[in-house]
């Protein structure tokens, strides 16, 4: 018990949810200090993600009025998931514990104590899961369960509504940090990294201010990330598709040739266009498939920073 924990809170342009965001988690940062569950050297960091409004100066401002907070700027923006990296890679360094959540409160904070006693009884990773969907909309519940099937059926092992939520202890970031890849997507590299786990239920809130820095395009980015960083079954269904069209042409082929033998040469134009197209059709979309993976391996191989801290905060009392 008494081990140092740090939340990391990933923030694009929230200076409208900030101020309130601060002040919840400290309290509840502070009741738990109190009762001696977590070390006082436990922080909260505020990861700035290139934001063009003043969400890094209230961060700074929160810095000076009370050092529990930290925070780290981002030379620009980099997207969500590298912008947790670079707070979970950061707050490795200090803490036995580290707990990611979205500045927006959406994730209960109640459960925190409950992440925390799960750490405490062996756990190194605990995934928060949404119990419901209430505050989401149709469409996003329905995609959102349909995903998790295809990844399921691809053989991507992701935790059912688990978003972005969890603790992680140091050794498993630790895991974590030896994934080089820059297609980041931590919900399915999170279960890779193996060690005991646990679940902890919570209801989703709406956001309270601002608006989702998530928009559809974003999402479904997100999405096809998830896909094509994880599963190369799409290429498989391209063998398995071009092997069938393969032995269909095959019988194509003795049916033209009978048919030719018998004197009956009249040309089908239709068949004839219909092949032209489909083969086409098809020739175009496994490009595009496998196009996709080269771009992938293109952008592994060079190896980019995935991130790049311009300004730290953090003070440690010794
Ligand atoms: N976020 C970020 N960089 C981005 C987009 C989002 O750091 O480019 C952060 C954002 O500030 C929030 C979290 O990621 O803390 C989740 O975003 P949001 O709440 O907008 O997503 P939603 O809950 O709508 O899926
Ligand atoms: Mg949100």
């Amino acid at each position: 018990m008494n081990e140092t924990l740090y939340l990391v809170i990933p923030c694009y342009n929230e200076e409208e949810v900030l101020t309130e965001t601060s002040s919840r988690l400290l309290e509840k940062m502070n009741s738990m200090i109190e009762n001696k569950y977590i070390s006082e050297k436990s922080k909260i960091l505020f990861v700035n993600d290139g934001s063009k409004d003043k969400t890094w100066d209230i961060i700074e401002n929160l810095y000076e009025e009370n050092k529990i907070f930290s925070g780290v700027n981002l030379s620009r923006n980099k997207g969500h998931q590298n912008a947790l990296l670079a707070g979970l890679m950061t707050a490795k360094e200090h803490a036995d514990m580290v707990i990611s959540l979205d500045a927006d409160l959406q994730d209960d904070i109640d459960v925190i104590d409950e992440f925390v006693k799960e750490y405490y009884t062996g756990s190194d990773v605990v995934y928060g899961v949404r119990s419901s969907r209430k505050t989401d909309t149709f469409f996003k519940r329905t995609t959102a369960l349909g995903y998790y099937k295809v990844m399921n059926k691809l053989g991507v092992d992701v935790v059912y509504n688990h978003a972005d939520y969890r603790l992680m202890s140091k050794r498993a970031l630790e895991g974590l940090s030896e994934f080089k890849e820059v297609n980041l997507f931590l919900r399915g590299i999170v279960p890779l990294i193996g060690y005991k786990y646990s679940i902890v239920e919570y209801e989703r809130h709406e956001r309270f201010a601002g608006e989702s820095k998530y928009p559809l395009k974003k999402m479904l980015a997100f999405a096809w990330d998830g896909i094509t960083s994880f599963s190369i079954k799409p290429i498989r269904i391209i063998s398995t598709l071009g092997f069938s069209i393969f032995i269909l042409s095959l019988v194509a082929l003795v049916y033209s040739l009978s048919v030719k033998f018998f004197g009956r040469t009249t040309t089908g134009w239709t068949s004839l266009t219909i092949s032209i197209w489909m083969i086409g059709g098809i020739q175009l979309l496994s490009l595009g498939v496998i196009g996709e993976y080269i771009g992938k391996i293109y952008n592994e191989t060079k190896a980019r920073p995935r991130y790049i801290i311009k300004d730290k905060l953090i003070k440690n009392k010794e």
